[in-house]
């Protein structure tokens, strides 16, 4: 049986933070880092369309969701500069305040973390998926292999995307410790809705800006492109609201077509092509793609006010999610009233939980990342200080 000061299940953005963390706070704390997948900060390599958005300069207490919200603001206080210190990269931010490093290559980031592990001597066991967790703290991987250290901490993600070592079994190491698990859904995902207004537009992108509202109440505002598909909506003004969607019914979205542009200049603009003797079907063009407008006309009639109305208010109801196979996060998670504020469990000792695995989501845009490397850190700071 090998033994370890400190066992992290999970090789993701929190689990390589962690161990990285630790290891320059005291060198000599011996870390083994097991991940089920081929390679170590698989997912982390794929952020951001490959790119790596690991942080947001915009950030404040509202982007970020879940039981957990709360802690997450304590925990990464407002902090956006947080991950600059982890990676030996240089940093830059786009016009949307979202941090990517300079090189604009997400692998990067892992390659980063792994180097300056190696260089510390951390041990890595993968592909190797840790079946079970027991008090006392002996660790027992898929193959048998086992392992007992003096701390724990559970990296292993949520269940967003399975390709990358997450398909959510992994809470039940959790649970069996005694955590409770709160209700999951996909967040930042695409969204399903009725079709029978955006049929003829698949394919097609739009800036708009769309309010999601539950019933009659609105939920909030995103701005960005919507992208149309046989089956809805995507592009990242809908990731941006999915999370506010997550696990309510009665949804419908209000797709604000040219939200620079008021109602004024539209309708004078439908007039003047109206003197020009512009058949009804064509009023709209030049101002929108021609499918979009001929959708709106079909939809509102031969009233000008109502093209207008519908051009600023065009409703799609939702119908799902296209799932966790697609979503960026998971909106759920362990449940945060039962871990402390440096991340240990408040139920066993030497025990932590941080990252994605916890009830936190954060909004598109840099902020899961911001939280993974955070809590993981966090944890660092308190695992080095009781050792
Ligand atoms: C395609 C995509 C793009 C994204 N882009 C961005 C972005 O640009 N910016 C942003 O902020 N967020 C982004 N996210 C979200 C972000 O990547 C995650 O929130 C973040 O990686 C969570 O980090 P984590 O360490 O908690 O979990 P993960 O990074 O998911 O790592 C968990 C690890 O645990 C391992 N594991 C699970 N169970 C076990 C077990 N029992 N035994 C051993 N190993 C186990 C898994 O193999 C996995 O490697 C993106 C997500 C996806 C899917």
């Amino acid at each position: 049986m090998q033994k370890y000061d400190v066992a992290i299940v999970g090789g993701g953005a929190s689990g390589l933070a962690c161990a990285l963390a630790l290891k320059r706070k005291n060198k000599n704390i011996s870390v083994v880092v097991i991940d089920s997948c081929e390679r170590l900060g698989k997912k982390l390599a794929a952020t951001g369309n490959g790119q790596g958005n690991v942080s947001n300069s915009r950030l404040s207490p509202q982007n970020y969701h879940g039981g957990g919200a709360a802690l997450a603001d304590k925990i990464i206080a407002r902090n956006y500069k947080l991950p600059f210190a982890l990676f030996n990269c240089i940093f830059t931010e786009d016009s949307e305040g979202r941090i990517y490093p300079s090189g604009r290559q997400a692998s990067a980031l892992a390659d980063s973390l792994l180097r300056e592990l190696n260089s510390f001597g951390a041990h890595f066991v993968n592909p190797a998926r840790v079946t079970s967790v027991k008090r006392g703290f002996v660790l027992t991987l898929s193959d048998g292999l086992v392992f007992e250290a003096k701390k724990v901490v559970l990296a292993c993600g949520g269940k967003a995307q399975k390709q990358f070592g997450t398909d959510g079994s992994s809470y039940n190491l959790a649970q069996s410790l005694g955590h409770k698990l709160t209700p999951l859904s996909p967040s930042l995902v695409q969204l399903k809705t009725d079709t029978t207004h955006t049929k003829t537009l698949k394919g097609i992108r739009a800036d708009c800006a769309v309010t999601a509202y539950e019933g009659k109440i609105p939920l909030g505002t995103a701005r960005g492109d919507v992208i149309f598909t046989d089956y809805g909506v995507s592009g990242n003004a809908i990731f941006k609201i999915s999370s506010l969607v997550a696990d309510r019914k009665n949804i419908t979205l209000s797709l604000e077509f040219l939200p620079g542009i008021s109602r004024e200049e539209i309708l004078a603009d439908i007039e003047k092509k109206l003197a020009l003797g512009y058949p009804v079907s064509e009023l709209l063009s030049g101002t929108l793609h021609n499918q979009i407008g001929r959708a709106i006309i079909k939809r509102s009639g031969q009233n000008i006010q109502a093209i207008v109305n519908t051009l600023k208010n065009f409703t799609l109801p939702v119908t799902g999610t296209l799932g966790f196979d697609y979503a960026q996060v998971t909106h759920g998670g362990i449940d945060c009233s039962d871990i402390g504020e440096d991340m240990q469990s408040k139920l066993v000792n030497g025990l932590y939980l941080i990252g994605e695995y916890v009830d936190v989501d954060g909004d598109c845009g840099g902020y899961n990342l911001l939280w993974a490397f955070a809590s993981g850190v966090r944890a660092a700071q308190s695992i080095a200080e009781g050792l």
